[in-house]
């Protein structure tokens, strides 16, 4: 019960008389822009050490880094900022306040949650599995799963990960939800689901609605999809004897991957962003790292080191469309940070809402979805072939897209109600999916959620993406990405950081809300473009 009084009086009185500022690490009262300046660096000195781990394979050594800023760890702090947030008329001084707040209520939730994340995270790094004579390290099984054809060895790979996330994973896990939820009482919140929703000003009553939505009008056309798909894959299995081991096949690209060998990967790239009007290699903030290295992190990721001055993106090609659409979507994130005006403080250049971000970084990646890229970027000949693959893609984001819905609906069940968490996940996946589980394919998955609720940041992002895709299609034609002035266009949302929210981004292009309609009226209208022909 640290803040519970004050924030009652706040709320009983409106607004006090300014909290004066708490002490800063040199002994003097604190102001706004030297604590802005102490979170840029923490934030920095931070992902300096994890970039070098990625990057590396260097072992990473925080604690001296969460010593050196201990004092950030002070509810006075927030108690500071909310005065100043109540006390400040202007909207946008507001929401830097509501911003550096998010960051040291964070803080103040994660520093004591810390060791036991710590502890599920180092259990799943140094992991290995042996499955008939092979060690497999628990982070590649899923991928080893993925490139298996022969189906036995599938499921022998699959049931001893699954002993080993219902022994080793989910109990750690359970430890740190019920911890969350420990945690965020102390802080004066319900729950984690409150928490979250309040701190990040997340509207989840019309998410949820939203989620119900696209699940109910999306569920025949994934039906009929999946079914397509599974009897191309698998000609001799019934759809209901598909099983979570099987299930990754449906979406492999093997067969269009000809059309992505890694060489022609940078190439692309960097035909892509002239088009738009963007000498990539002259801008001088992006560090591009595509190197081969073994002790380097598989996993691409784009690392805005400080905005906009030092943006890193990591990646490691093996060959494959996959490979491509990692580039562009960490790219988005890049070149989002990358022309984010400098002058900005800095919550609003990297501490707002992320489902900005991964708009841009979604828009991007989605452009393996224009036929008019695909024949004249990529360089795919056959119309069959560009429908065929449009129709997995399309797959594959109806799966993704219905799976973070559920994914959402869980948390809200996980963190918000305290009941059987297992029980819950079976009641939700059963009555939200088209496959038939058996017994022991609920658990793999009853905590391995994206449990910290950014779920909601994919999912604003793919309603947002499909407004800002038919924005530059309308303004600029199918061939948008051929067009600098589009690249102008998107180079003025960029700059404007996290400084609007998706709502404001949405009016500024003309939409009077953020709405899941345009998204499932896309998806319906790709269905058709790509059906087979007679
Ligand atoms: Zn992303």
């Amino acid at each position: 019960m640290r803040r519970n009084s004050l924030v009652l009086l706040l709320l009983a009185f409106g607004t006090l008389a300014a909290i004066p500022a708490p002490v800063g690490p040199d002994g003097t009262p604190l102001t706004v822009e030297a604590l802005r300046g102490e979170l840029e660096d923490f934030g920095f000195e931070l992902a300096e050490a994890y970039y070098a781990l990625d990057a590396y394979g260097e072992e990473v050594d925080t604690e001296p880094i969460y010593e050196k800023y201990a004092y950030l760890d002070d509810p006075a702090l927030v108690d500071w900022l909310r005065s100043l947030e109540n006390d400040a008329t202007d909207p946008l001084e507001r929401r830097s306040y509501a911003y550096l707040v998010k960051n040291l209520e964070d803080n103040l939730l994660w520093f004591p949650l810390e060791e036991l994340y710590y502890d599920y995270l180092t259990t799943e790094a140094s992991a290995v599995i042996e499955v008939g004579g092979e060690d497999i390290p628990y982070r590649q099984m899923d991928d080893v799963i993925f490139r298996e054809d022969d189906r036995d060895r599938r499921r022998e790979l699959w049931t001893a990960e699954r002993t080993f996330i219902v022994d080793e994973i989910n109990p750690r896990l359970a430890v740190v939800v019920e911890a969350t939820r420990r945690e965020c009482r102390e802080l004066g919140f319900d729950d984690f689901v409150d928490y979250y929703a309040k701190i990040n000003e997340r509207d989840f009553a019309k998410l949820t609605g939203d989620c119900l939505y696209i699940l109910g009008t999306t569920r025949g056309l994934f039906e009929g999809l999946a079914r397509e798909r599974a009897e191309e894959v698998f000609p001799d299995l019934a759809l209901q004897d598909v099983r979570s081991y099987d299930r990754g096949q449906l979406w492999r690209t093997d067969e269009f991957d000809k059309n992505f060998p890694a060489e022609g990967l940078i190439p692309l790239w960097l035909e892509f962003t002239a088009g738009l009007g963007i000498d990539f290699q002259s801008l001088g903030n992006i560090l591009l790292d595509s190197e081969d290295r073994p002790e380097k992190q598989p996993r691409a990721a784009c690392w805005p080191m400080r905005v906009p001055e030092d943006v890193r993106v990591l990646v490691k090609p093996s060959g494959g469309f996959t490979d491509y659409e990692t580039l562009f979507h960490e790219m988005g994130h890049a070149l989002h940070f990358a022309f984010t005006d400098p002058g900005l403080p800095y919550e609003l250049k990297l501490l707002g809402d992320d489902a900005v971000t991964e708009t841009y970084a979604f828009a991007f990646e989605n452009v393996f979805e224009n036929p008019a890229f695909l024949k004249e970027a990529v360089g795919m000949t056959d119309d069959e072939e560009i429908r065929r693959f449009r129709r997995e893609q399309l797959f594959t984001e109806i799966s993704g897209l219905r799976s973070y819905c559920v994914s959402f609906l869980y948390e809200l069940t996980l963190h918000g109600v305290e009941a059987d968490p297992l029980e819950s996940y079976r009641a939700l996946v059963d009555w939200a999916g088209v496959w038939t589980r058996t017994d022991e394919e609920y658990d793999t998955g009853v905590y391995y959620t994206n449990e910290d609720f950014y779920t909601t940041s994919y999912l604003n992002a793919w309603l947002l993406e499909t407004l800002v895709r038919e924005t530059l299609t309308d303004k600029f034609g199918d061939e948008w990405w051929r067009d600098p002035v589009a690249g102008d266009f998107l180079e003025g949302l960029w700059s404007q950081g996290y400084k609007a929210t998706p709502g404001e981004i949405a009016a500024e292009l003309g939409y009077a809300e953020i709405s899941p309609v345009p998204l499932v009226e896309r998806l319906i209208r790709q269905e058709e473009e790509t059906r087979p022909g007679d």
